[in-house]
């Protein structure tokens, strides 16, 4: 087992991930930015090392000085979180060099997910069903009008290293396709230094509903079921649950036993998440595969009774998964998650400032993840992600009920937050009957805002 941990990230996850080791008795490194000095990570974790400047390109971006804080305090392991490093496998490379264990799986797999375009090739050979598009990246623009006139108007355009939502644009037809390609390559380029895109036929009306997996170091995998991550905006999620509303035991042993077959093929190893697109006709769609933990993954842990942060450190230790985790796991009642997020609810722009008044919901059912409280200042440089607020219920309606009266005494004030549009969404009648797919946040933003660019009917 490890003796101490050191949390490449900041906010939620790395108090979460500081939960996980106390629990485990393991020792904990904090690193912070100059201008996260004052956060809790840095007040809880056993020691804390400021790593630089408050711009992430110079401190939770920056692998010498993550590599030298490990190394000056003696960690054995780096957890990465989610977001910043977690999916950068020259980074666990550099770990592993250095002789300090990654929590994630192998580089290789983290890189050939990083390439979008050639996750979804090795994921058919695999065995899962993909979307029509492009065979790899896109060279001209005349290659792109040739893929889209295949597969057929709309199409979508995708950056391969993409994430976050960024890089994406729909072309609704032919005399748009290359101005948005242009687009798209822009924006893949400015956000993740590489202007790489593919094509994908666009799904007018998609759920997304993606699978938990654990796989050891010793060949064995598993899943721990879907989660519905439909409710989002700007192809960022904003509410997630599980199990899902649209999946049947049926279809949910169909993905999972793909998934579980494509996993062991691949020798995955950690936690990760395989994300699908699902159309109205029922059919299923591989998009892309997260190698980290995920942001929502706390509903799946409500629902399945793991701890998946212990869990991750325990693979990574090389711990065998039978050990960990049940075979014929169920999922047991239900569980959602509201992101909020410290953005305008009218414009959608990130809202830095201090908190003044803070209350959290509390109660039977309802788990609150976040790392603010009230005079904390939020800093402009980072996600505007500050708490996630997850209720569980022997049913869906009991879990919708507790978030209904856990986001009405959710109390954050001095700052814009996403909270209101979370209370609008759970009064809405489809949303608490269940129907709702990837365009659901429309109908609540005021007109102009929103989407990126023009979405065909
Ligand atoms: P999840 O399903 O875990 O929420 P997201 O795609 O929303 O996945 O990403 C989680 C976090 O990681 C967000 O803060 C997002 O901005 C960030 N992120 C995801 N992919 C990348 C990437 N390729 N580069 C930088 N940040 C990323
Ligand atoms: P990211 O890496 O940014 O998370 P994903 O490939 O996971 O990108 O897609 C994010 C979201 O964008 C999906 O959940 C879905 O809402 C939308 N999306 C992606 N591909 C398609 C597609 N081919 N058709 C319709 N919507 C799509
Ligand atoms: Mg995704």
């Amino acid at each position: 087992m490890f003796n101490k941990i050191l949390i490449a990230n900041r906010g939620e996850i790395a108090l979460r991930v500081i939960n996980a080791c106390k629990e485990l008795g393991v020792k904990t490194v904090a690193v912070y930015s100059e201008a996260d000095r004052h956060t809790l990570p840095v007040r809880f974790a056993d020691q804390a090392v400021c790593i630089g400047p408050p711009r992430a390109a110079e401190s939770y971006l920056n692998v010498p000085r993550l590599i030298s804080a490990a190394e000056i305090t003696g960690a054995d392991a780096i957890h990465p979180g989610y977001g910043f490093l977690s999916e950068n496998a020259n980074f666990a490379e550099v770990c592993e060099t250095s002789g300090i264990t990654f929590i994630g799986p192998s580089p290789d797999i983290i890189r050939l997910m990083g390439e979008k375009d050639r996750a979804r090739r090795e994921m058919t050979a695999a065995g899962l069903p993909v979307l029509p598009g492009s065979e790899g990246v896109l060279r001209t623009p005349e290659e792109a009008r040739a893929v889209a006139a295949r597969i057929g108007y709309p199409v979508m355009i995708k950056a391969a290293a993409g994430g976050g939502g960024r890089g994406m644009r729909i072309a609704p037809n032919e005399a748009e396709l290359a101005g948005l390609l242009q687009a798209a390559q822009h924006e893949s380029q400015q956000a993740f230094g590489n202007a790489d895109v593919y094509l994908e036929k666009y799904i007018a009306r998609p759920r997304h509903i993606e699978f938990q997996v654990l796989g050891d170091k010793h060949g064995q995998v598993t899943h721990l079921g879907e989660r519905d991550c439909s409710v989002q905006r700007r192809h960022q999620k904003l509410i997630e649950e599980s199990p899902s509303p649209a999946v049947s035991e049926q279809v949910r042993q169909e993905m999972g036993a793909k998934v579980v077959a494509a996993m062991q093929a691949l020798g995955y190893n950690n936690a990760g998440t395989i994300e699908f697109l699902l159309d109205e006709e029922g059919n299923f769609y591989f998009i892309e595969m997260n190698t980290r933990i995920q942001v929502e993954h706390p509903v799946t842990e409500l629902v399945t009774g793991l701890d998946l942060v212990k869990k991750q450190i325990l693979l990574a230790a090389g711990v065998k998964l039978d050990t960990l985790v049940r075979p014929n796991l169920r999922l047991r009642g239900h569980a959602i998650e509201c992101r909020i997020v410290a953005e305008d609810p009218e414009t959608f722009k990130p809202s830095a400032g201090r908190i003044a008044t803070f209350h959290l919901p509390g109660g039977t059912g309802v788990r609150v993840d976040t790392a603010v409280y009230a005079e904390a200042v939020i800093p402009p440089y980072y996600d505007s992600l500050i708490a996630k607020l997850i209720t569980q219920g022997k049913d869906r309606r009991e879990a919708l009920a507790r978030m209904g009266r856990a986001l009405e005494m959710f109390v954050i004030e001095g700052i814009h937050t996403s909270i209101p549009i979370h209370r609008q969404i759970l009064a809405d009648p489809d949303f608490l009957a269940g129907r709702y797919d990837t365009r659901f946040v429309e109908r609540f933003l005021p007109a102009a805002a929103g989407l990126r660019n023009a979405v065909p009917a």
